[in-house]
């Protein structure tokens, strides 16, 4: 079943919301992350997106209200304990399930034109198209959004989420 996350835990950068944090690309699971990571920061201090932040634990989880991740690899090849495993550079890993999800606080339903996800989005995942009344509405193609997470903080009300699993697509 799908999970996604709420504004607020958006703003408390609760990724996952009760199950915990969105981690760096390249770790594998909560429990791989806990019994490897020394919280030693490197791959904080590597990210040059400066998306990677430390939780109240010292384990790096992403925040991506500062920018998105373009699965640049730095941060997986820095982790000498392998809390990160290293993954092809410019390319999601296979662990890596996030995806957006557009919600129906977006602007086009209350007739306001806005493109911004889709004018920012590099995969070409969200297309628009036009309804009844006029006015252009945003579908995602969950098969080509790779979860970098660009769109959610270009959302001026902050109307995407990223959701893990079978991602849900708006009619
Ligand atoms: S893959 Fe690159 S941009 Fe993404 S979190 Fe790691 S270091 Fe940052
Ligand atoms: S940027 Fe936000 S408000 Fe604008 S079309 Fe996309 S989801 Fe809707
Ligand atoms: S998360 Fe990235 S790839 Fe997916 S729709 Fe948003 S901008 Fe496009």
């Amino acid at each position: 079943m799908a999970k996604s996350i709420s504004r607020l835990q958006f703003l408390r950068g609760d990724w996952e919301g009760r199950s915990g944090l969105i981690r760096p690309p390249g770790s594998q699971s909560e429990s791989h992350l806990m019994h490897t990571c020394t919280g030693c920061r490197t791959c904080i201090e590597t990210c040059p997106a400066k998306i990677i932040r430390a939780d109240k634990q010292r384990y790096p989880y992403i925040d991506f209200r500062y920018g998105e991740c373009d699965f640049c690899g730095a941060c997986a090849q820095v982790c000498d304990t392998e809390a990160l495993t290293e993954f092809k550079a410019y390319a999601a890993p296979s662990t890596w399930r996030w995806r957006a999800q557009i919600q129906d606080q977006c602007l086009t339903e209350k007739a306001v034109v806005c493109r911004s996800c889709a004018e920012i989005c590099e995969q070409g995942a969200i297309r628009f198209q036009l309804q009844a009344g006029g006015i252009a509405k945003p579908k995602l193609d969950a098969d080509a959004c790779n979860g970098c997470g660009a769109c959610l903080s270009i959302c001026p009300v902050q109307a995407v989420n990223l959701t893990q699993g079978e991602a849900h697509v708006r009619d």
